[in-house]
């Protein structure tokens, strides 16, 4: 197996993937926050499957965060992070220091003009997506990848990504990845480590509710109403949840709507206790 190279600045970065593409190799990006888990591992698998080289990055974005959120106590573990990179065949990660990405008069932002930024996570997280497209415009500038992973559990994200990556001219093929659950259901997340046992256990009602969506829609419910109705309820028993969000989207535009077409992204966003989870599926064709 390769060593993996950790890469702390951009200039790094640069010269080791112009050395690869003058070798005439494919590159792919994997962004992450860190704290790694068998999610993240699937997109580098992904990847690896993909690409002829893949890079890993691993920044805990201050810019996606607002002040009061968990930018401070954000799980950090880089020794472990490197250990399964390696172990799942990644070739770099870019670990950069914030002041490597960001110089203290940093001004510039990157930000979609429609409200697909203001629906589902946008609402309570309106400063959220400005920060994720700014980064990640970042890390496709520094890494100049063919192709970039993203997962489906971050949804939203991915639809926004897609979408700057079109606006914005990208020559990035832009892949989305399924979501990885622990075996009880549960979507894997790094902010998972937040809970208690209690809280733990309660969770669970974030992917009974999608889960509950699903087996409505797969027999043939094709009204958003009571299918999102029944989620709320189901989530609303559990005394340790609040709910953020309950909703049914366009899968690109992020629009609410009121029939389960395929495509349609079915999305929620759970406080449990003071840690806030998000769960999804999509409508599939009958
Ligand atoms: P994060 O480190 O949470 O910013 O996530 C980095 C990438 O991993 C994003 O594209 C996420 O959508 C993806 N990801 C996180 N958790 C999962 C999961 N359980 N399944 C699939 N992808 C995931």
């Amino acid at each position: 197996m390769q060593e993996l190279i950790v890469a702390e600045t951009a200039a790094q970065v640069r010269a080791q993937v112009a050395e690869w593409k003058r070798e005439g190799l494919t590159v792919g990006l994997v962004p992450t926050m860190g704290y790694l888990h068998e999610g993240h591992a699937s997109l580098i698998d992904k990847a690896v499957s993909l690409c002829d080289r893949v890079v890993a990055s691993d920044f805990v974005n201050p810019t996606q965060f607002a002040p009061g959120e968990d930018l401070e106590s954000y799980p950090r573990d880089f020794a472990h992070d490197c250990a399964l990179l390696q172990a799942h065949g990644c070739h770099m990660v870019f670990y950069p220091a914030v002041s490597e990405m960001y110089a203290p008069d940093a001004n510039t932002f990157v930000e979609i003009q429609s409200d697909m930024t203001a629906q589902l996570c946008g609402r309570t997280r309106p400063t959220h997506f400005r920060g994720v497209c700014t980064v990640v415009a970042k890390l496709f500038n520094i890494v100049t990848p063919d192709m970039a992973f993203f997962g489906q559990k971050d949804a939203q994200q991915l639809a926004v990504i897609r979408h700057m990556a079109r606006d914005l001219s990208y020559d990035i093929k832009i892949i989305g990845c399924p979501i990885v659950r622990e075996v009880d259901g549960l979507a894997k997340s790094s902010r998972n480590t937040y809970l208690d046992p209690q809280e733990r256990q309660a969770a669970l009602v974030l992917s009974q509710a999608v889960a509950l969506g699903q087996r409505m829609a797969a027999q043939g419910e094709r009204a958003a109403r009571p299918v999102l109705e029944a989620m709320t309820a189901h989530i609303a028993a559990e005394p340790l949840a609040r709910i953020d969000y309950v909703s049914a989207v366009d899968g690109e535009t992020m629009q609410p709507v009121e029939t389960l077409a395929p495509g349609v992204l079915v999305a929620l966003a759970v406080y449990i206790g003071k840690t806030r989870l998000i769960d999804n599926f999509i409508v599939e064709g009958i």
